[in-house]
């Protein structure tokens, strides 16, 4: 029986706990498991080792945990993919995507702007990839014959751009597309749905929800799955049983997070779109045209960040340090409001010329909104333009 997504979201992962006889999620912190059978543990050190999902003995944490696989499959649920493979992080899960397509060629399409650590990976080969970087109307004509992958975020990080998934799927035929979906949570977007192959996040953002644990994970097909499990086994790039116990709870409440984050974000874009210092607010919540067409099409509401331009004469950094209640801090989806300048910081990697090219300005402040009063934070905001600014707000 397949239940609603707010009964998933308590639920997923936690299916067996009552026939156990507990209810809080057990943590298992082994990093070795007895093997009295010595061929029934070489067994399943074949079958973890080849990407198996789970073998009748885990033998050692690198290959297997328990509380890890509760979270892989209450995502996977979330995400209605198969199954789920989890990370140290969302860097160490694209890391082991772009590992496990090897085999199908070293050519990745990507459109931007992406998160500043992904476009960084890519733009330098670290992992022996190429990359284009293309308009999301050209994925076609970017396709080679040793193209492996095509990589989408959408929303956008830092800028909320959109980008159509079905189309994109559709260009790339053949080709795996994996759409970072990080910005829209299983809540508000699901990228398999519209023919993704993969979708993945950084569960440090919305997923933990409480800016207390750095994890990553990708949904997908079983085949896919297994593949990423065999990478991560060889490179160790594991998530901690403890992250997992704490992305299990934030899940629990993530719905609730982001329709209330949500809230406050619509409002406060509308008031900041109204503001005289303020020069371009980016929220798919206020977009037209085409992009509002792909906010219909594929995303339930129009989340949680959004992004602002101040007029010239307005210091955004000065604004930064002039807010008495919103955290200045890179990262994102935490209960808490932060702020930052992605030029500055989480996109400081990028190539300047392209950073400008993908709308990534100067003075574009990125805002990921909490679940405070909205009334709080509008009074925040408020007051720190009008401490940075020429005044234009009072003259008007
Ligand atoms: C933060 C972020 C990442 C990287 O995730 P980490 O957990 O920091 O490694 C990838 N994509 C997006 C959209 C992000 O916001």
């Amino acid at each position: 029986m397949s239940y609603h997504i707010a009964t998933q979201t308590v639920h997923a992962g936690r299916e067996d706990l009552t026939r156990l006889g507990v209810h809080a999620t057990p943590i298992d912190l082994s990093s070795t498991y007895p093997t009295p059978d010595p061929n029934l543990a070489g067994e399943s050190l074949d079958a973890l080792v080849g990407g198996a999902e789970h073998a009748a003995n885990p033998v050692y944490a690198r290959l297997y945990n328990p509380t890890v696989a509760r979270f892989e499959h209450a995502l996977a649920t979330l995400e209605g993919a198969e199954e789920a493979v989890a990370f140290g992080s969302g860097m160490a899960a694209l890391t082991a995507v772009l590992l496990a397509l090897q085999e199908h060629g070293r050519h990745i399409v990507a459109v931007r702007p992406l998160y500043g650590g992904s476009d960084h990976l890519l733009a330098t080969g670290l992992l022996g990839t190429s990359v284009s970087f293309v308009d999301a109307d050209d994925v076609a004509d970017a396709i080679r014959a040793d193209t492996a992958l095509v990589l989408i975020e959408t929303p956008a990080n830092p800028t909320l751009h959109l980008v159509d998934i079905a189309d994109v799927v559709r260009q790339a035929g053949t080709v795996p597309v994996l759409v970072d979906s990080t910005f829209a949570t299983p809540i508000l977007q699901r990228p398999l749905e519209h023919g993704a192959a993969m979708v993945l996040h950084s569960a440090t953002k919305f997923l933990g929800g409480h800016g207390d644990v750095v994890a990553g994970v990708v949904a997908c097909s079983a085949a896919l799955a297994g593949k990423l499990r065999q990478v991560r086994i060889l490179t160790g790039a594991l998530l901690h049983p403890l992250g997992a116990f704490l992305l299990l709870r934030g899940l629990a409440t993530l719905r609730l997070r982001v329709l209330a984050a949500e809230d406050n974000a619509i409002l406060l874009a509308n008031r900041l779109a109204q503001h005289p210092d303020v020069a371009a607010v980016h929220y798919p919540g206020r977009c037209r045209g085409r992009q509002a067409a792909i906010v219909h099409r594929q995303m339930s509401g129009p989340g949680c960040v959004l992004a602002f331009e101040l007029h010239p004469g307005v210091d955004a950094d000065r604004m930064l340090q002039s807010l008495r209640l919103i955290t200045p801090a890179v990262s994102l989806g935490s209960v808490d409001t932060l702020i930052q300048r992605p030029a500055a910081l989480t996109h400081r990697v990028v190539d300047p010329k392209a950073r400008a090219a993908s709308g990534v300005s100067e003075g574009l402040l990125r805002l990921s909104v909490g679940i405070e009063d909205a009334a709080d934070l509008w009074a925040d905001l408020q007051q720190a333009i009008e401490a940075s600014g020429h005044g234009m707000a009072q003259a008007a």
